[in-house]
């Protein structure tokens, strides 16, 4: 098989992959016989065109949700590092992506398939002196000096845990073990980003890390991801959770199991932004009695309605109230604190100008004293 053939297939096959999701890609293309190049949006909020794809689609380990697992009857392909490298280089040089995320299936165990990635990428930094973007994941039982390596070349190392607990992990991927193959990469990262200078990074900076759960496949419930994720957001030092909802393979285990609603997928994401760059707490969400958010309305918006009992007078509150309006985020709240030095903000369209979701917040707001005109209406 010719190496444009083989990337082909194994970007196509990244993009099946129920726990593939970062980045929020969007495909540029996705014909059968062509290389998928996605777009991506960096950390830095900068756009690139990215080649999401795998090492090797082989793998030994029998993950219940999983495509790739041992013994699904597919057409895999394989890359050396060096293969990989070069082909990657080209296209690079060609301009047709410009950052790379390399992934694998588990081939002679995690951290065999974890040196094969490692060496892909001192290939590309150090033999090609490529400078581009970088995400490396890290296999479930990688050690802990692969996780060192990985963080010297890369600009993001991710460790899907996908599931939120030891149990939830077992009706998911029996044979991965929680804390030892997936939970210790991440501390590990994080103890080294808080005990190590990180002047041998290939940047200058750590690489951040990120995680990501498949919802719904093992019948978890919100509050079991949210705690999880807000106990990685604050003891791990974890950049982003992201939640991919449980869609079924066939010829797998849950083949029969329904998928989860897209909807709560998305309010996952709204609820973890908010304990992670808004200052909630796991206990202020507003769960429901089965444990999960409601799907109707959004949890900022649901939080406010149960325990915003004042409105917020939008000319005087502090940072950490204007940030728990509905339809004000950080940015919003920058704006209003730098305008209302100039001025008193008195009505609607002037929050509509600054970019603010004003129809959202208007009946939790007080602008200058008064109600503001259309929220009256709202009730
Ligand atoms: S180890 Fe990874 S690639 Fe292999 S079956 Fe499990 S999820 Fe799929």
């Amino acid at each position: 098989m010719s190496e444009l053939t083989r990337l082909a297939m194994l970007t196509q096959q990244m993009h099946l992959e129920p726990s593939g999701g970062f980045e929020c890609p969007e495909l540029s293309s996705r014909k059968q016989d062509s290389i998928a190049v996605s777009h991506a949006m960096l950390p830095s909020g900068r756009k690139i065109k990215l080649l999401k794809t795998l090492l090797t689609s082989v793998c030994e380990r029998d993950c219940y949700y999983c495509p790739f697992r041992s013994g699904r009857d597919f057409r895999r392909a394989t890359f050396k590092p060096d293969e990989f490298a070069k082909i990657f280089m080209y296209m690079h040089n060609a301009g047709l992506v410009e950052g790379v995320f390399l992934s694998s299936g588990v081939v002679n165990g995690g951290v065999y398939t974890q040196d094969q990635l490692l060496a892909t990428a001192e290939i590309l930094r150090h033999n090609y002196a490529y400078r581009g973007y970088l995400h490396l994941k890290m296999m479930p039982g990688a050690q802990h000096a692969q996780v060192e390596q990985a963080m010297l070349l890369a600009d993001r190392v991710s460790v899907n845990l996908e599931a939120p607990n030891t149990e939830r992990l077992q009706k998911l991927a029996p044979h991965k073990q929680f804390v030892e193959e997936l939970l210790n990469p991440l501390r590990w990262a994080e103890e080294i980003r808080k005990a190590q200078t990180p002047h041998k990074a290939w940047k200058g900076t750590w690489p951040s890390t990120v995680t990501q759960f498949v919802v719904g496949g093992a019948d978890e419930s919100d509050i079991e991801l949210l705690s999880t994720t807000e106990y990685l957001h604050h003891q791990m030092g974890l950049a982003r959770a992201y939640f991919s909802a449980f869609n079924p393979v066939s010829d797998t285990p849950l083949e029969n199991k329904l998928p989860t609603p897209q909807k709560r997928q998305n309010r996952l994401y709204q609820a973890s932004f908010l304990i992670r760059d808004y200052g909630f707490n796991l206990e202020e969400m507003p769960f429901e009695g089965n444990g999960n958010l409601p799907l109707e309305v959004d949890p900022k918006t649901a939080w406010a309605q149960q325990s915003l009992k004042n409105p917020v007078e939008i000319n005087t509150a502090p940072r950490e109230m204007l940030l728990r309006i509905p339809g004000i985020g950080p940015k919003s709240v920058a704006i209003i604190l730098k305008t209302r030095r100039e001025s008193k903000l008195r009505d609607l369209s002037q929050l509509t100008k600054l970019g603010i979701r004003a129809k959202s917040a208007a009946p939790f707001i007080l602008l200058d004293g008064a109600q503001p005109a259309y929220q009256m209406a709202l009730f």
